[in-house]
């Protein structure tokens, strides 16, 4: 099946340094090749990272390229987030990740302030309200369901609510089944929404990292990939080619079953998402 180009995008972490924003851009020339749709910049839960998302998108659009800034509620105020949603329409921008965010542990149980945001769903709501159909929305969705939901279901349900609340796509939270992501698609469909579930894509590059990430966002590692994985031990340069084996099998399938497009979580590297591109044979 071929696609067309533009059926991907590519997301950042803001960096810290001056010489992480260097490396960025560097990264970023790279990445350029594959003509994604948008970067999209990550956002620190309670607008910890605020200046350097807003940074890093603007010097994206800058550069000609469509940013998309994630913008996260919990912790976060009604009037700051009115005041970055006018910002970044002042500046052009037309596409957010709207997202709950997840605040570090000791900011309470509920990790929200209370009687502010609770949800994703009550963001996007608030986005709609304040700036109407200026933005284009992307919500996270769970194939493997996330590790706070009570059931499948309840999650199916949260997720088609942040549709209701006006969002007009949703990136996945990555994983490495991909019968997950087709099951997930089809209980979307017939709960009767019809918005572009984009695959969001981890590259294997480093297995503790992997699964320090896992264990937190509940993506699950199949016991396979994990044994291989521990078993070339300091031998990073096997994990990668192994990896990138994984992976782009995995995008394959996916584009071949009908996924829309492909979000890589790039960690700010360009190696590893070019190369599973490459071995893509003309699907993006
Ligand atoms: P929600 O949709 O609000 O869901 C959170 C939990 O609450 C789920 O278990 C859901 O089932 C449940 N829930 C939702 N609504 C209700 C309700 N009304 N009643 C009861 N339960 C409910 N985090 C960041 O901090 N910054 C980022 O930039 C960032 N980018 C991300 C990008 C993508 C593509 C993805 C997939 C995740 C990203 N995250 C980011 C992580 C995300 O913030 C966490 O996964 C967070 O725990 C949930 O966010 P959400 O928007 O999915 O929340």
């Amino acid at each position: 099946m071929s696609l067309q180009k533009n059926n991907i995008s590519i997301e950042f972490f803001p960096p810290k340094t001056a010489e992480g924003a260097e490396k960025l851009r560097i990264v970023r020339n790279k990445l350029v090749t594959l003509q994604p749709k948008y970067f999209s910049v990550t956002f620190g839960a309670g607008g910890s990272t605020q200046q350097g998302t807003r940074d890093t998108v603007l010097e994206i659009q800058r550069e000609g390229f469509e940013a998309a800034p994630h913008l996260s509620c919990v912790g976060s105020s009604p009037d700051s987030l009115r005041a970055i949603l006018a910002d970044y329409k002042a500046h052009g921008i037309r596409r957010l990740v709207a997202l709950r965010g997840d605040l570090p542990s000791g900011y309470g149980a509920s990790g929200a302030t209370s009687g502010e945001f609770r949800y994703a769903n009550e963001l996007i709501a608030f986005i709609r309200a304040e700036t109407g159909d200026w933005f284009h929305i992307e919500a996270a969705a769970y194939p493997e369901m996330h590790p706070q939901a009570k059931s499948p279901q309840q999650d199916l349900h949260s997720f088609v609510r942040k549709v209701h609340a006006g969002a007009n796509a949703a990136i996945t939270q990555y994983f490495y089944n991909a019968d997950a992501y087709f099951r997930f698609v089809d209980a979307v469909r017939k709960e009767g929404v019809d918005v572009p579930v984009v695959a969001g894509i981890m590259p294997i590059t480093n297995y503790s990292q992997l699964m320090r990430f896992s264990d937190m966002c509940g993506a699950e590692i199949p016991r396979w990939i994990r044994l291989k994985l521990a078993s070339f031990g300091d031998d990073s340069e096997s994990i990668k080619a192994f990896g990138v084996d994984v992976v782009t099998e995995l995008c394959a399938r996916l584009l071949d079953g009908g996924a829309p497009g492909l979000h890589f979580y790039s960690l700010n590297q360009s190696v590893p998402t070019l190369a599973i591109c490459a071995g893509l044979n003309g699907r993006i």
